[in-house]
């Protein structure tokens, strides 16, 4: 008879947890307390042992340095358990889960993130029902890669987007399939799964001087310049309009200071669905000029963390490229 499944819960904090202050506002609390709202998960047949940020935190607050955290935690845990579960808040959580699929490479154990719209605590709370899911799929060891689990959905960690601030419904994956569905049972969507054909490899830098600029109608683009002109700016994310179209010209001073900077430029589009073709409109031809990499059907989660976790690991001009020309975990 196989042995039960070990699964390791990292509690980073978030809503999930949270309890009101006396000011009225949610604050993060313990995991005992949480613990203790659901008993139910030690009833599941997998074993499960505890790490809790020593400060759980609003996932506001959580950037590189707690990416980089979870991730020792996962590596220094990873012989030892079958899978993990991560709670998170959920307003950054796509952005945690993006950078652990790119720092956390040729993974054969399930990293499942989950968190919820409503604390544990209150009446009406989605956190049980996702916490119950996390753990079981973590248990079942059927998905060997970073994921996040919300309200019957497994979407794949490196393109899922949280895109409505109250529904239970708060993710969605625009443009790839998800991992599983859940009505009666979980239903796994095995297409969609990492190839496994990865090594594995953990890298645990990060390099945050990077630049997210959206090109709008109204944007002063010698503002923008200049902020690009005096930073120690690595690389850039440019939000482009629709399949990439772009409001540049060149003789503006934003495209000459994209010029000279000679750092890598990804572009990705502010549609929330379809991602950018560069190069279909003569109004985006620039960015072929400029050497703009396209981000293809890229969240802008993904592409933000993926330029990070190049430019933290790769110190060569080129291999910085290859890395974000080629589709590293199903982003593109
Ligand atoms: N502000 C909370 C957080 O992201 C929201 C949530 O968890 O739903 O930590």
């Amino acid at each position: 008879m196989k042995s039960k499944s070990k699964i390791l819960v990292i509690y980073t904090g978030g809503t999930i947890g949270m309890i009101k202050s006396e000011l009225g506002t949610y604050v993060p609390f313990s995991v005992d307390g949480l613990l203790g709202y659901v008993p139910q998960i030690y009833t599941l047949g997998v074993d499960i042992v505890v790490e809790s940020f020593e400060k759980p935190m609003d996932s506001a607050l959580i950037g590189p340095k707690q990416w980089v955290t979870i991730s020792k935690i996962i590596s220094k845990n990873y012989d030892l358990v079958d899978g993990f579960v991560i709670l998170h808040g959920t307003d950054t959580m796509a952005y945690t889960s993006s950078a652990l699929s790119f720092l956390l490479r040729g993974l054969s154990k399930p990293v499942i993130l989950t968190g919820a719209q409503v604390p544990i605590y209150e009446e009406k709370s989605d956190g049980v029902d996702n916490f119950i899911n996390a753990i079981e799929i973590a248990g079942q060891g059927v998905v060997k890669e970073v994921a996040l689990w919300f309200h019957k959905t497994l979407f794949k960690g490196a393109c899922v987007t949280k895109s409505d601030s109250k529904s239970f419904s708060g993710f969605s994956s625009p443009n790839h399939e998800p991992l599983a569905t859940k009505e009666k049972a979980i239903k796994y969507n095995k297409g969609a799964f990492d190839t496994g054909e990865l090594d594995r490899i953990f890298f645990f830098s990060i390099n945050a001087e990077i630049l997210y600029i959206n090109l709008l109608p109204s944007i002063n683009k010698e503002i923008q310049a200049k902020v690009i002109n005096e930073n120690p700016i690595q690389g850039i994310v440019l939000s482009v309009f629709g399949s990439g179209t772009v409001p540049l010209i060149q003789e503006d001073l934003l495209t000459a200071a994209l010029q000279d900077k000679n750092i890598p430029i990804i572009a990705v589009s502010e549609c929330y669905r379809g991602g950018v073709e560069i190069g279909k409109y003569e109004a985006g031809s620039i960015l072929n000029d400029l050497n703009v990499i396209s981000g293809q059907k890229m969240t802008k989660e993904a592409a933000i963390t993926k330029l990070m976790v190049a430019i933290g690991n790769f110190k060569n001009e080129q291999e910085i490229r290859n890395y974000l020309i080629q589709n590293q975990v199903g982003e593109f």
